[in-house]
């Protein structure tokens, strides 16, 4: 990996290890950190992208502000997808030697709408570092042996290919494609798996819980790993337990989005997850205020290290609440998001104007958690109607199905009717990640 650093000019290892560092800061130091990089942000910004320029002089904010009232901040506007998809050219630097060093990267989104976006090799090396960062708090080492279930891209071209395998190499890791999760993939997983020992895995809750669906049903494979990390997906808790106890250790949920690096992970403590205040400024918004700890409001983020297109208040569309706990026993001194409610687009509606996350009910779901369940998906196609699809290995006993309309009645009301619907496989969205909930009343971007 050092010759890797010196031949392509990448800073992973240095970043790895500032990261390290500031883990332990205590809290005054970390949001002095924070602060610094923040405003060194905004006046770059200011000076060098075309369109938060022409914004901040709109809105009548001037970084300078920010130096002496935190508060000024907020007068920016927030960055929508939307804004994001529209304005390509005006969001990134003017300045030509990062030009250079920046790529393009395109996402298909966890509501399946792809975005594109610029990375510069600073945020880049800081994105890799954070995710190994992670790795180790779920207990693989630097170089040790871990695996993924994620969604690989399709190497067509053999150089391509052999790339990938190298990087593989190099990290220690081996990945299935979450994309094509199928019966002989998870078999062959498993048996690598079993071969090759990995300290921790990693992947999207639904794949995860997936490939733990498939041991279960083998009792010759008997896996445990270290710790697992969850990432890009709401993870129920009736999902975590039935992980936790098939592979015998505890998940590490991760909440990350390509565009912004990892923006917080729990630790071994698994009482929230730690916000990385070096990477990211996050605030929680309720009705046009900064959330208190504990009540629900959207997630904004300013990502502090890709200065070639910078996210700037972004909106990602994610719901989440600050912890109430105290100080955490790992001595990490950084806030904690007790709870990520989940995409605004699967939020679901009742009847009487109520919104509902759509993880409305761990005692539903409970029920979908079984041993014949594969897979499930739960889709409001309206007001009145809920269809449930289950992808099952054998029968699915009634009780459940009863305990579920009955929980979906409690929560909708009774003139709900539930629809069940037993379809061979569920498509996967093309980001190769699981939707388990989806509304169609709600189809915001
Ligand atoms: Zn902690």
């Amino acid at each position: 990996m050092r010759l890797h650093q010196v031949l392509t000019g990448r800073h992973i290892l240095d970043q790895l290890i500032d990261l390290r560092r500031t883990q332990w800061l205590g809290r005054d130091e970390l949001e002095d950190l924070q602060n610094r990089k923040l405003i060194q942000l905004v006046e770059y910004a200011y000076q060098n992208v075309p369109y938060y320029h022409s914004l901040f002089d709109q809105v009548g904010f001037h970084p300078s502000d920010l130096k002496k009232d935190k508060t000024t901040f907020q007068r920016i506007p927030v960055l929508t997808k939307e804004i994001v998809r529209s304005n390509q050219d005006a969001l990134q630097t003017t300045e030509i030697a990062r030009q250079k060093r920046m790529i393009k990267v395109t996402t298909s989104g966890s509501t399946g709408h792809p975005l594109s976006f610029y990375e510069d090799s600073d945020f880049r090396d800081r994105f890799t570092a954070a995710v190994q960062l992670h790795l180790e708090w779920a207990g693989a080492e630097l170089w040790h042996k871990h695996a993924y279930i994620w969604g690989a891209g399709f190497e067509v071209k053999a150089q391509q290919a052999l790339r990938t395998r190298l990087i593989d190499w190099e990290w220690n890791r081996f990945i299935t494609n979450a994309f094509l999760l199928s019966d002989q993939s998870l078999e062959d997983f498993a048996r690598r798996v079993i071969r090759e020992r990995p300290d921790v895995l990693m992947g999207f809750a639904s794949s995860v819980h997936n490939f733990a669906h498939f041991v279960r049903q083998r009792p010759e494979f008997e896996i445990s790993f270290k710790g697992i990390i969850t990432s890009a997906e709401v993870l129920l808790p009736a999902v975590r337990n039935y992980i936790e106890e098939t592979f015998h250790c505890k998940i590490f949920n991760r909440y990350s989005t390509r565009e912004l690096d990892g923006i917080a992970c729990e630790c071994e403590a698994h009482d929230g997850l730690h916000v990385s205040l070096d990477c990211n400024y996050v605030e929680i918004i309720k009705d046009g205020k900064p959330a208190e700890p504990g009540e629900v409001g959207q997630i904004i983020v300013t990502n502090l290290d890709n200065r070639g297109m910078p996210f700037i208040r972004y909106q990602i569309n994610d719901e989440g609440a600050w912890s109430k706990s105290g100080p955490c026993p790992c001595g990490r001194s950084s806030p904690k998001m007790g709870s990520v409610e989940g995409r605004i687009v699967d939020t679901f509606l009742a009847a009487d104007g109520r919104k509902v996350w759509a993880g409305f009910a761990g005692a539903a779901y409970k029920c979908l958690v079984h041993p014949s369940i594969r897979q499930f998906q739960v889709v409001q196609e309206s007001l009145d109607c809920l269809t449930v699809r289950i992808v099952r290995d054998g029968p699915v006993p009634q009780e459940n199905m009863d305990q579920f309309a009955c929980a979906i009645r409690r929560t909708f009301g009774d003139h709900v009717q539930v629809c069940w619907e037993f379809p061979e496989e569920i498509p996967v969205l093309p980001s190769g990640k699981h939707q388990y909930a989806i509304s169609k009343l709600n189809s915001k971007p």
